[in-house]
């Protein structure tokens, strides 16, 4: 019997979230998570089951995730598993593609925690848990910078001393690779059209939040950098800002470097501007006339539209705009902002109706005959994962 089966593992610093997908169809034959690892409050949730006890580390959550998997017949030790697919956040230059894991990756991986101290830990531990339950099986890095790795290097450089940027790996590396690479994909299908023939503009709207510009099936932009916190406005993350914010309240506010960096990355962004970081609860409270939630909603779309014209310049020729991710595919009032006004200079507009219907498929939101086309393409980041993880695991 072949094995078809492909564990997607994506590790973060108290959480491990699953799936097991059966590559015949892209069925998903578990789904799960492990979260608040290490506490005393941690809990697994497991399709329908919830199973609520201390989970002390990584090792400990993947024990668990195996017996759930064990109890419904699908156990890691199964000959129908072929590969587990790892999300991996930071694959620096080097990575530009899925990787079997070896010891020289990991290696290659651990040296790239300095730029992503926050997520490659974390992904590390995930892997050595797995290695070390399946040493015979494939393991394969999908990493999220991978799809931006072919950015040219004006847009990839920071305007800084290039010695110091250098020495210090200090350059735009993007992320959300893969579901900018899954979305822009599934939007030339959607226009029944060759990624290759198409340029795109993808917005990933979830808590986290990036554009890109594909031209081609290429990422040539992304709006995020050395690290997630630049470009759009976010959930909790400020996005683009002056770098001399950080001297002026190191000086002026007396706060530390670790300080500035909770504030821009976790108490920023739509958090900070109003207290809400949920798209929905902006909606509701801006309907009901709360100035602070329109505010934050309106910078948001401001800086949203900012990147639609940047990347337009950046692509000059665009055939869509994607929206996708929580914001993204399930808040109509975001989409419409985003592009109203622009009929004219941009071509872009959204039915009303269209931009108004719920909906968990590929769809156009766009006027028939629209310049541009306006879309709304759900993203699926393990769906993406597990197949680069298949394609490189079936080609040995
Ligand atoms: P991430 O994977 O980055 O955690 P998601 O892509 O799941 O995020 O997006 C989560 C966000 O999507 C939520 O914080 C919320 O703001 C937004 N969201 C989800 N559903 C809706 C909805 N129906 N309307 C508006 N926003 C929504």
């Amino acid at each position: 019997m072949t094995a078809t089966r492909v564990l997607v593992l994506n590790s973060g610093s108290s959480s491990v979230k699953y799936q097991l997908l059966d590559m015949r169809n892209g069925s998903r034959l578990a789904v799960g998570l492990v979260e608040r690892i290490g506490e005393q409050s941690s809990r697994l949730v497991h399709g329908e089951r919830v199973r609520t006890e201390p989970i002390a580390d990584h090792e400990a959550a993947l024990k668990a995730v195996s017996e759930e998997l064990a109890q419904d017949g699908l156990g890691l030790d199964s000959h129908e598993l072929a590969a587990v697919g790892h999300r991996v956040v930071h694959g620096g230059i080097r990575f530009t593609e899925p990787t079997v894991i070896d010891d020289d990756v990991l290696a290659e991986i651990e040296r790239l925690v300095p730029v992503a101290p926050l997520h490659n830990p974390a992904n590390i531990m995930g892997i050595r848990v797995a290695r070390a339950m399946r040493p015979d099986l494939p393991q394969v890095a999908v990493f999220d910078t991978a799809f931006h790795t072919t950015m040219p290097e004006h847009a990839a450089r920071y305007a800084i001393d290039v010695e110091t940027a250098d020495a210090h790996r200090v350059r735009r590396y993007g992320f959300h690779g893969t579901s900018h690479a899954y979305v822009s994909r599934r939007a030339a299908a959607l226009l029944g059209r060759d990624p290759r023939e198409v340029n795109v503009i993808v917005l990933h709207l979830g808590n986290g939040a990036s554009a890109s510009a594909v031209a081609g099936g290429r990422c040539v932009d992304t709006s995020m950098g050395l690290t997630p916190l630049e470009g759009l406005v976010m959930g909790t993350r400020s996005g683009d800002l002056d770098p001399a914010v950080i001297f002026h309240l190191t000086r002026v506010a007396g706060m530390s470097v670790d300080e500035i960096d909770t504030l821009l990355n976790k108490r920023s962004g739509l958090l900070g501007l109003c207290g809400d970081n949920d798209m929905r609860e902006i909606i509701r409270r801006t309907e009901a006339g709360d100035a602070a939630a329109r505010l934050a909603f309106e910078i948001y779309v401001h800086r949203l539209r900012k990147y639609i014209g940047a990347y337009t310049a950046v692509l000059g020729r665009v055939d869509a705009v994607v929206f996708t991710a929580g914001v993204g595919e399930n808040a109509a009032p975001v989409r419409e902002a985003a592009v109203a006004g622009l009929t004219e200079a941009l071509g872009l507009s959204v039915d009303p109706e269209l931009n108004a219907v719920r909906s968990s498929s590929p769809r156009l939101i766009s006027p028939d005959g629209a310049r541009v086309a306006v879309a709304v393409v759900p993203t699926d980041e393990e769906l993406e994962i597990a197949t680069q993880t298949y394609a490189l695991v079936g080609k040995k």
